[in-house]
């Protein structure tokens, strides 16, 4: 698989705002924020989208979401509410080949989104 910049990020290669992290599971915050909260949680792991995840790498997207959760009830904004978004490909706005899940926060977020 080709390198990316959230490999560069994971070994400390580029700096980024780094808010939470574990064995499996980084979090940092997106360069472009597009919400007051803007954190994107990535597997350690790299797959590069969400076609190539295998039957036992399920348990990566779980992490995800478990963190994303977590952080949103820790950050306090857990019951006003949030969104989580993983973006496939073209179509989807997918920009980085390394699977992530975005997390909104802090504003009123519109649907269907763009
Ligand atoms: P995608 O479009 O693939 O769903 O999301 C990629 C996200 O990564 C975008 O929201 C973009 O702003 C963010 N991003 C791209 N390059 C960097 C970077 O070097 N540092 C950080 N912190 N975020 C980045």
């Amino acid at each position: 698989m080709s390198d990316t910049i959230f490999a560069k990020i994971i070994r400390r290669e580029i700096p980024a705002q780094i808010v939470y992290e574990d064995e499996h599971v980084l979090a940092f915050k997106d360069i472009h924020p597009q919400a007051p909260v803007h954190v994107l949680f990535i597997p350690k792991q790299a797959v590069a989208t969400l076609n190539d995840l295998a039957d036992d790498q399920a348990e990566l997207v779980g992490r995800l979401a478990l963190a994303a959760a977590r952080y949103a009830k820790q950050e306090g904004f857990a019951e006003r509410g949030y969104r989580t978004v993983m973006n496939c490909n073209a179509d989807g706005g997918q920009t980085v080949f390394h699977i992530h899940l975005h997390l909104l926060a802090g504003r009123s977020l519109s649907w269907p989104p763009g």
